[in-house]
């Protein structure tokens, strides 16, 4: 059953805080519950009005509600209340603090195999607790796996935006999520399923080791062939010849059979070199996002200068809050790369 949609003022119930984070159409921000203290992260979703391409679908917030409201589990993120405004929809969410997983493993010099397949196996464990509920994530990439606090090695999958119900005789075929990160099958516009996902998690993965799954260079000769062949079977083009969580789950390198296999992924070090090349591309890709919005920003603002008679001081309300986003994204980017 879908929560219900309170319309009161969020912040009679909630104090709210700081902006942690930023997507495309949602600011995230820390919030205390008044009553007892308790902390939240309250996700504010700016609604698509009229034709426009700005914000998101309510549909497709609803959907993302309605995932959140069927799903319990330690590795995903947990929805308590959910309010709406003419604007926005606002989700309050269990506050994960810990800043991404990534940014986390690739500050050691040394990631141990057994603690890189201990971080796999709660994404796996999460997406298991999805895949058996006929949900795809569709989203898996690094700004979306989350540790629980500072300190912890707790995992939290979060952001269901294009989370999708996918039942095995129904077909969905989207254009979406990011580039790197997508399985072949969304590329070609090809129906996708839970299948989805396991490419994601093997190009995640991939990101952390650097494997080259077909040879070995300078870097990756100590990573160990169970790790490779974790990879082998989950990237591969045919979804139904990928390996499923149940069979991740169940692979030695996340699940060994042996003694062997245990020492061995234990001797085995992925050096953190590529990870540490990968985190500031990535880092770069999101400024480059934000000098492309305020370029379209400046365009537009140029724009509405033309078209107005009353130049200065008209500045609509959409370009304010535009100004806003580009702001926020700036400080949470020279945030990030501290
Ligand atoms: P996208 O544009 O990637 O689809 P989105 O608009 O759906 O994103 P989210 O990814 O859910 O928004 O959130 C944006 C950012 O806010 C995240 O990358 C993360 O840094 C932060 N964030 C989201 N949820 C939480 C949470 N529960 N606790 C702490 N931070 C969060």
């Amino acid at each position: 059953m879908m929560m219900e949609f309170k319309k009161e003022p969020v912040d009679l119930k909630y104090e709210l805080g700081d902006d942690i984070g930023k997507g495309h159409f949602a600011t995230v921000k820390r919030c205390r519950e008044r009553a007892t203290g308790a902390e939240y992260a309250a996700k504010f979703i700016r609604k698509r009005r009229g034709g426009g391409r700005r914000g998101a679908k309510l549909e497709d917030i609803e959907k993302e509600i309605e995932i959140l409201g069927e799903t319990s589990h330690r590795n995903i993120i947990n929805l308590y209340d959910v309010y709406e405004t003419n604007r926005e929809v606002i989700l309050i969410l269990e506050l994960v603090d810990g800043g991404e997983l990534f940014e986390y493993l690739s500050a050691k010099d040394k990631l141990c195999e057994e603690e890189a397949s201990s971080f796999i196996k709660q994404i796996l464990d999460g997406l298991e607790h999805l895949h058996s509920r006929y949900i795809a994530h569709l989203d898996l990439k690094p700004e979306n796996i989350l540790l629980q606090e500072k300190g912890s090695t707790a995992v939290k999958l979060i952001d269901f935006g294009l989370s999708r119900k996918i039942g095995p005789k129904e077909e969905h075929r989207a254009l979406m999520g990011t580039a790197e990160f997508v399985a072949p099958e969304v590329v070609s516009f090809e129906p996708l399923s839970v299948a989805s996902d396991m490419w994601s998690i093997g190009e995640t993965y991939h990101n952390v080791t650097a494997v080259n799954y077909q040879f070995d260079d300078e870097y990756f000769s100590s990573t160990s062939e169970l790790a490779k062949d974790f990879i082998r079977k989950l990237l591969v083009k045919d979804q139904r010849k990928r390996a499923t969580i149940c069979e991740c789950q169940n692979h030695p390198w996340i699940k060994p059979k042996e003694k062997r296999q245990k020492d061995l992924r234990r001797s085995s070090v992925i050096n953190t070199e590529h990870l540490k090349r990968f985190i500031a591309r990535q880092r770069w890709k999101r400024s480059m996002r934000i000098v492309s919005m305020c370029n379209r920003l400046s365009r537009s603002m140029q724009l509405r200068r033309i078209q107005s008679s009353d130049t200065l001081g008209s500045c609509s309300e959409e370009s304010d809050s535009d100004l806003d986003k580009v702001l926020q994204g700036t400080n949470s980017q020279s945030e990030g790369n501290k």
